[in-house]
């Protein structure tokens, strides 16, 4: 059911949107301007009119965002795409534009901290409620939907890294006429075509791997005309958060290399799950690549997995005594980090819950980054060893 990119197929997708404009560059120009002027009223009153669709105003539109936002749709399989200037930005602006006052929305479970929070704050004070559900229990999922407006998912989950069968729990949510949005960034484009398997919309945090340098906050939505006009009628402009040009430009710049990124992310990443899982330091490790096989139309793991420590190691001692392993949130780069899981717990963040988000105290998240895998393995076993 899903169609997987290839290596080239995803370049193809990412070349040639110049069509001549700008004296045939390979990169497009970044357009660092807040403005567009006209040449004369008419000119004026014809795109205030709609009748020519022409950049006015950054906000609305800009051409080096917009080459983002195609390329970024084509990559997905979707019709459109709008760019937003963070994770957030792009979560809180889709679930916004289908919301209002009395309704109800699906959440698997373990979700991102802070799209929960959002639930938990401004949509609770909109009096729009939230069921949360196992992901992986479809029968939880298909009693939760009836009379919901959306169903929030998110595969892998944060943190504990449960994966879902996306296209099956798409199809639930469509027969029951709820809106299905899923946040795409841990598989990335590359690995996960959500769209390919029936979802509506799909979000990306592309401070993560679309953008992949640790350089950049921004974020993007993928779906159809429709869905995509109905963000583009509100939440777009009246919120607000729209991408930059020059953070468009860095998103254009990452995407380049998504591919071969994700595959080193992805083998490297395997290799450290599986020795440490083989430790009997280690009680658990939450890699979704661990398993027999992946979920339909997930065609790859990423480098963010987390594992849990059995008792009498001093996590303390084994972060500090890291090199390479930087301690650090946000993921996605090229660099290698880690978050121990008790420090997350301490957050004072609202609302915060270990049970929200399935955080294990003994529990510490890696990202495995580009530095080489028998380099970053050396690294862990030497402070594991001091740390037990
Ligand atoms: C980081 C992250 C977000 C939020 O993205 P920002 O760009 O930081 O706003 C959303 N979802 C997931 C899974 C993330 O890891």
């Amino acid at each position: 059911m899903n169609d997987g990119l290839e290596q080239f197929e995803f370049a193809s997708l990412i070349t040639a949107h110049d069509d001549g404009n700008y004296a045939e560059a390979v990169v497009p120009p970044i357009f660092q301007t807040s403005l567009f002027t006209f040449s004369n009223f008419d000119d004026m009153i014809s795109a205030y009119r709609g009748e020519k669709v022409r950049p006015i105003y950054t906000r609305g539109l800009n051409p080096t965002v917009r080459a983002f936002e195609e390329m970024l749709a084509k990559l997905e399989g979707a019709e459109d795409a709008l760019g937003f200037a963070s994770g957030m930005a792009a979560i809180s602006s889709a679930i916004l534009s289908f919301v209002e006052p009395g309704d109800r929305i699906v959440a698997v479970k373990h979700v991102y901290p802070d799209a929960f929070r959002l639930f938990g704050t401004i949509l609770k004070r909109m009096k729009v409620e939230v069921t949360y559900v196992d992901g992986r229990d479809e029968e939880a999922v298909a009693k939760a939907l009836p009379g919901a407006k959306v169903f929030y998912m998110e595969s892998p989950t944060s943190w504990v890294m449960e994966a879902h069968n996306v296209g099956s729990l798409a199809e639930l949510a469509r027969k029951h006429g709820v809106v299905s949005m899923i946040d795409n960034s841990w598989a990335s484009p590359f690995f996960q075509r959500p769209i390919t398997l029936g979802v509506d919309l799909v979000i990306h945090s592309a401070s993560k791997y679309l953008g992949g340098h640790s350089d950049v906050v921004a974020g993007v939505v993928a779906g159809s005309k429709e869905m995509i006009a109905r963000l583009k009628a509100e939440a777009y402009p009246y919120l607000g958060g729209k991408l930059s040009p020059f953070d468009a430009w860095l998103l254009i710049r990452g995407l380049r290399t998504l591919p071969i990124r994700m595959k080193a992310h992805e083998a490297a990443a395997l290799t450290i799950a599986r020795r440490l899982q083989e430790l009997d330091v280690v009680g658990q490790v939450c890699h979704p690549g661990l398993a027999n096989c992946l979920p339909v139309g997930l065609n790859g793991t990423s480098g963010l997995f987390s594992f849990i420590f059995r008792e009498g190691v001093d996590i303390r001692a084994f972060t500090d005594h890291l090199k390479l392993f930087k301690l650090g949130v946000s993921w996605g780069g090229h660099e290698s980090l880690i978050v121990p899981g008790e420090v997350v717990l301490q957050q004072k963040a609202q609302p915060n819950s270990a049970h929200a988000f399935g955080i294990h105290a003994r529990s510490v998240r890696l990202h495995v980054g580009l530095e080489g895998t028998e380099a970053l393995w050396s690294d862990l076993q030497e402070a594991i060893a001091v740390a037990s």
